[in-house]
């Protein structure tokens, strides 16, 4: 494996190189020519801080919240708004003040042409390292703003059929098997049930939830398992469960041991902490099966659609996840969910104070509208 992967790696580079140039930015400009969209005016970046009130108690492997700071943006041009949003759970680095201080550095009245995504993102993705999270929300306001300039919801920009969407899976944290029990109940739309694993009632946690419910569930370890020996017995043990996947088994340094594990798994292995950008996506392959790619990680849209196509030419699975987040990030990492194995996409059901309509979950199902841009509406 490990010989494999150091082969892998002197050709990786050439692929990522494709990916980024053979982008989907490629297919705009015609569009753009033959729409006579107006390539005058300046645009108007505006942001504000914001709070979600999550539900239940959210607890995983390695923390516990009630809240979730946002920060939502827009992006005005020519009497149009696009809007975007960056969401900062706490573990990741994130906050209302690194997002605000960041956005303050961001001056989108210097471009003239906006649909010049290419150099717009790559200029913002310099002003500062990390701060992922931040850049998305330029990104999805952006992205927006140009899909309401064209008329044109992203997925069709992009090519993908918007009935392709998968179910997504409703997260089940870990808890008490009473709470465990009450929150299955009350996810009984969702066809598929996402369980947070990584503490020491792993097997009590999956138990309960097969007392109540067949359903097929994913798990989530958040890096918990900390012995390879351990989680394959414990992957053995999930894989007679329905179980779909695992994700995240084990630490984020231990790639040696994620590769081992990975080689004898009998369930697909996803990376999520593992993988962060495009860059990332070459490492995790010949380590894990899959990545979860998610708009506040990867910087946005643009990004995670490089991910994405390259994961595919990797012949490497697919998932988009998120954070907590409004229906305005669910919505725009919707669009991308038309091309994945599986979408966890319930951050904007564990919220009570969501301000935006847009993808909405029926039936467990993730389902597209035809609105321009990301496909959403202040509420
Ligand atoms: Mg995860």
């Amino acid at each position: 494996m490990k010989q494999n992967r150091r082969k892998f790696l002197k050709t990786s580079g050439l692929l990522a190189g494709a990916a980024i140039t053979s982008g989907y930015l490629t297919n705009i400009h015609p569009i753009t020519k033959k729409s006579g969209a107006k390539m005058s005016g300046k645009m108007k970046l505006s942001y504000k801080p914001y709070t979600l009130q999550l539900k239940h108690v959210f607890t995983v492997a390695t923390s516990s919240r009630t809240t979730t700071p946002v920060v939502l943006t827009e992006i005005e041009y020519e009497g149009i708004t696009g809007y975007g949003e960056a969401s900062m759970p706490p573990y990741l680095g994130e906050s209302h003040e690194s997002v605000l201080n960041f956005l303050s550095k961001v001056d989108l009245s210097i471009y003239d042409n906006v649909f010049d995504l290419e150099k717009i993102f790559n200029d913002i993705d310099k002003i500062a390292p990390g701060n992922p999270a931040a850049k998305a929300s330029v990104d999805i306001a952006l992205h927006d703003l140009i899909g309401k300039l064209l008329n044109k919801p992203w997925y069709n920009i992009w090519g993908f059929n918007k009935h392709n969407t998968p179910y997504t899976s409703f997260t089940i944290g870990i808890d008490t098997p009473g709470v465990v029990r009450q929150k299955v109940k009350e996810a009984e739309e969702y066809k598929v049930l996402k369980v947070k694993l990584g503490r020491d009632t792993d097997k009590e946690m999956i138990e309960t939830i097969r007392s109540v419910t067949d359903k097929p569930l994913t798990v989530d370890v958040n890096q918990g398992w900390k012995d390879k020996h351990f989680a394959l017995d414990m992957i053995h043990w999930l894989s007679e469960q329905n179980v779909e996947f695992v994700e995240q088994p084990m630490p984020k340094e231990n790639i040696d041991d994620m590769a081992w594990l990975t080689e004898r798994s009998p369930l697909p292995t996803i990376a999520d902490e593992s993988i962060q950008r495009l860059s990332d996506v070459i490492k995790a392959h010949g380590v894990f099966n899959g990545i979860n790619i998610k708009l506040m990680k990867c910087t946005g849209m643009r990004e995670a659609h490089k991910m994405l196509t390259l994961a595919r030419s990797l012949g490497m699975k697919v998932m988009i996840g998120c954070m907590t987040e409004t229906s305005c990030a669910i919505s725009a990492a919707s669009h991308l969910s038309t091309m994945v194995d599986w979408a966890d996409l319930d951050g904007a059901l564990l919220i009570s104070n969501d301000v935006f309509d847009g993808t909405k979950i029926i039936d467990g199902k993730v389902t597209l509208n035809d609105r321009p841009g990301i496909g959403v509406v202040k509420i």
